[in-house]
Formats: structure tokens, C-alpha cells, sequence
């Protein structure tokens, strides 16, 4: 297919495809999505090789958030019988990651949920961070806050953060569909804080909330262009008690196809599957492998994922390694001097953009939405998207609630 073999070309020269390419991407066919696979895989193996890079989640602050972002379980006036906690201890949260980093992982993401921290949020945030790295020198930490205010991210980096996510989530156009109580620039400003301030952006996106094609490629073009070092695709977990629970619209293949579009797009990024890969990709997992090199290993934050184990069978299984702490996650042109997760400090690839809160829900960090409007154009676009692939249908039986790790006595999955 001519579309692959440019795509392929211009992935491993690091060339921003055309918005025409990446439509055609996900306009494939299920018949074409092994060949879109190979294709994208190209791209990930030039860059990433066959290591994957497993990063763990702790959840400082679970629920009682004032924001209304859609998607989220932990959002204003969510009915989703999810854990609710405040901050926990810096040695809880310290040993939640130790659990995660014995499983394998290199990166622990430290999220909260709510607008934005206040500057005692981030001495709490700091502390936690100094508890962390005390017991664990090479660990990557990565903070997930919310919206930034002057300062933060400069405090953030000298307590010893080496990343920060703040996701767009969606197209600038739609985003007001789904949040109403912050903007998309709100999140753009804080991803660019972030950059600022030396730390490694990490941003992306969340498919399946009933955006259209044009959306997905809107998004993932303005990723490229805020540049983040990790782009985590999330996959929407449509739970019971929020506005978007009825929003099955994903199927496996469709899901191949957007992270292989991401890829082509961001080719030298860490492209990490975040939360909804179990329950969309399914038995798919592994061939995601080849166009993702990063995902999060157990639970997400308010929902549990796959056993620790399993994640790691599977690695072994579809032929590709754990990253260790010891190698060095980002190519060459991104990495920092001395560093591992490729900060843009000494980077100068001039891949830059902005993630933010959106990832607060589960696998990602903090978003935002709510309304009715959602759901007219959610469907409006479910159909839209639905010419492509059959609709999935609905998995509820695949979405658990988490009931262990951070903020239970229990101890968690990794
Ligand atoms: S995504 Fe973050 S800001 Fe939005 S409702 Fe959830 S926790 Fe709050």
C-alpha cells in the first residue's frame, strides 16, 4: 500500500505526515489492519527497538473533584462508587511505587485529582517525591496535578520531578463538549509550563468519548506540535456513573488503527498505552505492542488493570523486552545529558506540546467533561466512526473498580 510505505518513510525521518495520511490511517479497512500494524511497527522498532517501558500509577488523591470533565469517574457529581481519599502519606505513596517498581517498572506517576494544586499540594507532592526517590535512585517520577499555577512546575522540578502530564484529551474544537469547567488552552498553558520549567511533557489524548476522525487527527496533531517526550493514548472506560458510560464505541481494530495513526505522527515518542487497554484492545493487547513502546503495568487510578504478571507474560510472549533502569527510553536527539526520560532541557528536537490534568481518570490523567451535549455528539460522531468497524459491544463485565493499592489496606496489583 502506498500510504504505508510513505508513512513508513516519513516516520523513520521523523516528517510530519499530512492530516490527508493520517485520516487515511484510520479510515482503513479491519481486512488492511495487519498491514497498518507492520507498518507503524516499522516505525516503533527504528525508534524504541523492542523494549517496552512500563510505568506504574499511584493515586495521591482519589475522587471529590470539582471539575466536570466527562469521562472522569472522579469528576463533580460522579455517582461512580469509586475510592475516595485525600492526600495520602509521602511513605504510603512510597511504598505503593516500591510495589510497582519490584514488578518492573521505571516510572512512577504521581497523580491527584482536582483543578490544580495549591502550593502546599506541591510541598506534599515534593515530599512524597524525596520519599520515593530516597528509597529508589533511578526511579523516574513523573507528577500529574492539574492545571499549573506560576511557579509550580519550576518547584515541581527542583523537588526532583522529571516529568509532568497534563493531557488535551481532545480536539481544541470539541473540547468544550466535554469539560466546561476549564478550557483546552487552559491545559496547552500548563503543558507549556511544564516544558518551561525543564520538566519532560508528557501529553495526550483519550479516544473513544464519540469524537470523528477529523478530531482524533486535530488532537494528535497538536501533540506534535507542543512536542511532548510521551504521548499516552487512553482508550475511554466508559464507567457506570458518569455522563459518557453509555460511550462504547471502540473496537480493537480501531484502536490498533489510532495508535498506529499516533505513531506515524509522533514517531520518536514514547507512545504509551494508558487506561482502556484491556477493555478494548482485549486479546489484541500484544499486537499493540508493535506500535506502543510503553504502558502501565497494574491497576489505573480508580479501575483495575490486568494482573502484573500477565502484563509481563505477555511482553515475553509477543517477543519484546522490559525497558530497564538502565537504558535509556527516548532516542538519542530527545534525551537529556545524563538523563532517562528526555527532557526537552538539552533535547532540541522540537517536538513540543502540552498534556495536562487528563489523566486523572483512569490511565491517563486528569480530563475534563460532562453534558448532555456530550453524549448528542458523542453519538453524532459514534456513527461517523462506526463506518469503519462495527461498534464494540458493551464490556462492562471488563471494568472493575479498584479496591486495592494507594488509599486501601490492601496491597496492590503490580
Ligand atoms: S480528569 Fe482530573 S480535573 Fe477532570 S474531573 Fe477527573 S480528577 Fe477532576
Amino acid at each position: 500500500m502506498d500510504l504505508l510505505n510513505t508513512l513508513v518513510d516519513k516516520g523513520l525521518r521523523r516528517e510530519l505526515p499530512t492530516r490527508e495520511e493520517a485520516l487515511a490511517v484510520l479510515a482503513t479497512s479491519d481486512d488492511d489492519v495487519l498491514d497498518v500494524v507492520a507498518a507503524a511497527g516499522k516505525v516503533r522498532r527504528h525508534w524504541f527497538g523492542r523494549r517496552v517501558k512500563l510505568n506504574y500509577l499511584v493515586n495521591l488523591k482519589s475522587g471529590l473533584c470539582p471539575e466536570d470533565c466527562s469521562y472522569c469517574s472522579q469528576r463533580l457529581g460522579s455517582k461512580a462508587d469509586i475510592l475516595k481519599y485525600t492526600w495520602i502519606k509521602p511513605d504510603e505513596a512510597s511504598k505503593a511505587a516500591a510495589a510497582g517498581l519490584a514488578g518492573g517498572a521505571k516510572r512512577v506517576c504521581l497523580v491527584a485529582s482536582g483543578r490544580g494544586p495549591t502550593d502546599r499540594d506541591v510541598d506534599r507532592v515534593s515530599d512524597t517525591i524525596k520519599a520515593i526517590k530516597d528509597q529508589n535512585e533511578d526511579v523516574e517520577v513523573c507528577a500529574c496535578l492539574g492545571l499549573l499555577s506560576d511557579g509550580q512546575a519550576e518547584r515541581l522540578r527542583a523537588a526532583g520531578a522529571d516529568a509532568y502530564n497534563h493531557n488535551l484529551n481532545t480536539s481544541e474544537g470539541t473540547y468544550g463538549d466535554i469539560t466546561t469547567t476549564h478550557t483546552y488552552a487552559d491545559r496547552v498553558d500548563t503543558v507549556q509550563k511544564a516544558h518551561a520549567a525543564g520538566l519532560s511533557a508528557c501529553s495526550g489524548l483519550i479516544a473513544g468519548m464519540g469524537e470523528t476522525d477529523e478530531d482524533l487527527v486535530d488532537v494528535v496533531f497538536s501533540l506534535r506540535a507542543l512536542d511532548p517526550d510521551s504521548v499516552p493514548v487512553n482508550f475511554l472506560i466508559p464507567m457506570e456513573g458518569t455522563p459518557l458510560s453509555q460511550e462504547w464505541n471502540l473496537t480493537p481494530q480501531r484502536c490498533l488503527r489510532i495508535l498506529a495513526m499516533v505513531r506515524f505522527v509522533c514517531p520518536d515518542a514514547e507512545v504509551r498505552i494508558a487506561g482502556g487497554r484491556e477493555v478494548h484492545l482485549r486479546t489484541m493487547q500484544p499486537l499493540a505492542l508493535n506500535l506502543a513502546n510503553s504502558i502501565f503495568l497494574g491497576d489505573y487510578l480508580t479501575s483495575e488493570g490486568q494482573a502484573g504478571h500477565a502484563d509481563l507474560e505477555m511482553i515475553a510472549d509477543a517477543g519484546f523486552e522490559v525497558e530497564g533502569t538502565d537504558q535509556v527510553t527516548l532516542p538519542e536527539h530527545r534525551a537529556t545529558v545524563g538523563g532517562g526520560c528526555g527532557s526537552h532541557e538539552s533535547a532540541g528536537c522540537g517536538s513540543h506540546a502540552g498534556g495536562g490534568c487528563g489523566s486523572h481518570e483512569d490511565g491517563g490523567v486528569c480530563g475534563t467533561a460532562t453534558p448532555e451535549s456530550a453524549s448528542a455528539s458523542a453519538s453524532a460522531s459514534a456513527s461517523a466512526s462506526a463506518s469503519a468497524s462495527a461498534l464494540s459491544e458493551p464490556r462492562t463485565d471488563l471494568v472493575s473498580v479498584r479496591r486495592r493499592g494507594a488509599g486501601t489496606d490492601l496491597a496492590p496489583n503490580a
